[in-house]
Parts: C-alpha cells; sequence; structure tokens
C-alpha cells in the first residue's frame, strides 16, 4: 500500500508539473501572439529546370529569389515571419508535397516564384491566384495586389495585372489558404533577364516580395 501511495504521489506530482507547464504556454501564448506562417514555393529544381533564359535558368533565379527572402527575413526583420521553404536546394519537389506543406502548415499565405518566358518584346511582372472561387479568394487577390504594388513602385516593374489560372500548385487553396504564383519577369527579354542575372536585383526582388507580404499582413516590422 505505501508503494502504491508513493507511486499515486509521483504520479500527481508530474500532473501538476504538466498542469502548471501549460498555464505558462496559455499565459505567453497571450502575450506573444503566433506567428505569421508563410511558405515560399521556388519553382522548378533539379531535373527541370523551368524556363531557360538568355543568362539564368528559371530554376536557379527561383531559389536564389526564396534563399534571399530568408536571409532578409532573418537579418533585417528578426523572423518576424514563420517562413518556410518548399526546397532550399536544386532538387525537384513534386506540386502536391508543395501543396502539402501549406496545408499541413496551414499557412496565412503561400507563394511560388517563377520566372516567365515568351517571345522577346514580352515584359513585366503578372501574378496568378487559382481559377476555383471559396473563401480564401479575395484575400489570395489582396495578398497579389499588395505585392504588385511593390514591383511597379519600388522597382519600376511593368505590371501585366492580377490574372486567374487552373496551376496545379495553387488548385487546393481556394478554400485553405491564400495562395499565388509569381511571375518575376520574363527571362526570354534581354533587359529583364539581365536584370534577374545580377545578385542585387535578385535581393531587391526578394525585398519586394517581404515587402508586399508584410503590408498585406499589416507587420509592423
Ligand atoms: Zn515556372
Amino acid at each position: 500500500m505505501k508503494n502504491v501511495m508513493k507511486k499515486l504521489k509521483f504520479k500527481l506530482k508530474n500532473v501538476s508539473f504538466l498542469l502548471m507547464l501549460l498555464n505558462i504556454c496559455l499565459v505567453n501564448a497571450q502575450v506573444y501572439p503566433l506567428k505569421k506562417i508563410v511558405v515560399i514555393d521556388p519553382g522548378h529544381g533539379g531535373i527541370d529546370p523551368g524556363a531557360l533564359g538568355l543568362h539564368r535558368q528559371e530554376k536557379d533565379i527561383t531559389l536564389d529569389i526564396a534563399l534571399e527572402l530568408k536571409k532578409w527575413n532573418n537579418m533585417f526583420f528578426k523572423n518576424e515571419l514563420d517562413l518556410y521553404l518548399t526546397r532550399d536546394s536544386d532538387t525537384l519537389i513534386s506540386l502536391a508535397d508543395r501543396r502539402k506543406l501549406a496545408s499541413a502548415l496551414k499557412a496565412d499565405a503561400f507563394i511560388s516564384i517563377h520566372c516567365n518566358s515568351a517571345h522577346k518584346g514580352a515584359r513585366g511582372i503578372e501574378i496568378f491566384t487559382t481559377k476555383k472561387t471559396g473563401q480564401q479568394t479575395t484575400v489570395s487577390q489582396n495578398l497579389a495586389q499588395s505585392i504588385l504594388d511593390e514591383f511597379r513602385l519600388q522597382l519600376g516593374f511593368l505590371s501585366r495585372g492580377i490574372k486567374k489560372a487552373r496551376y496545379s500548385v495553387l488548385s487546393q487553396s481556394f478554400n485553405q489558404y491564400p495562395a499565388i504564383l509569381i511571375e518575376t519577369g520574363f527571362i526570354s527579354s534581354e533587359d529583364e533577364s539581365m536584370y534577374l542575372a545580377d545578385k542585387k536585383h535578385i535581393q531587391a526582388v526578394a525585398l519586394a516580395i517581404l515587402m508586399g507580404i508584410k503590408n498585406h499582413l499589416n507587420l509592423k516590422l
């Protein structure tokens, strides 16, 4: 009996310790609201180079932008955003896995980064949302507008507007999380391809995306 009591006491102590811990977590959660979760998806990778471009391949540009974005968030904004990349190296991730990450994390924003390619005279930035209508459609459009404004006003890009498309990587987003796909200029045009071949400009593009997210989420960074 003594032994049983001893064990019971030990158990009770554990339970009260856990409750105390839970209480601390709840108090802290009220003081420090949860960070906004943002998933950045560098398009293509590995055996899929995307558009070849006049100077660099699409998969390398999109990865560089994503890595710079992570650096800005860390160094300049003290990790104010909880930022996740779908890939941080030259590997190919399936479109389904990219979507799954955003869904599992209950992301506040999913941003797929790409570069455009067409005839040599095509220029400008365009941002896509899914064609499906759902509770997240308007939020996605607002996020797209916020980032488009940064590209137009801060970097001087021509705006080709916000468009809708049936892109697989955006297909589950309409009722789960806000999601957009950014075409950050045409790497088939000489000037925009040259622009995106320069590291300083890649940093500027990453900052424009980050500021667009910040403005959309109303964060005081
Ligand atoms: Zn692409």
